[in-house]
């Protein structure tokens, strides 16, 4: 990230804050929450891009899914 130091505090924040916006959206955006992800790693599953937060969310639900019952064995 680029710093500037003026003489002017307020007109430095500003500038910071609209380098660090556009950094924000050149970054990949969570397909769940819709975040960008500020990472260096993410999870990228079925074409898009998840968070650490959402990732855990998902895994959760398709974790649900293959959770199931063993077949009966037979006695
Ligand atoms: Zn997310």
């Amino acid at each position: 990230m680029p710093r500037y130091y003026t003489d002017d505090p307020i007109a430095d924040f500003n500038r910071k804050d609209r380098d660090d916006q556009k950094w924000l959206d050149s970054r990949p955006k969570c397909h769940a929450c819709g975040e960008a992800i500020t990472s260096d790693f993410a999870y990228h599953w079925d074409d898009a891009w998840y968070c650490k937060a959402c990732k855990d969310d998902l895994a959760e639900n398709i974790l649900q899914e293959i959770y199931l019952p063993l077949p009966e064995v037979p006695a």
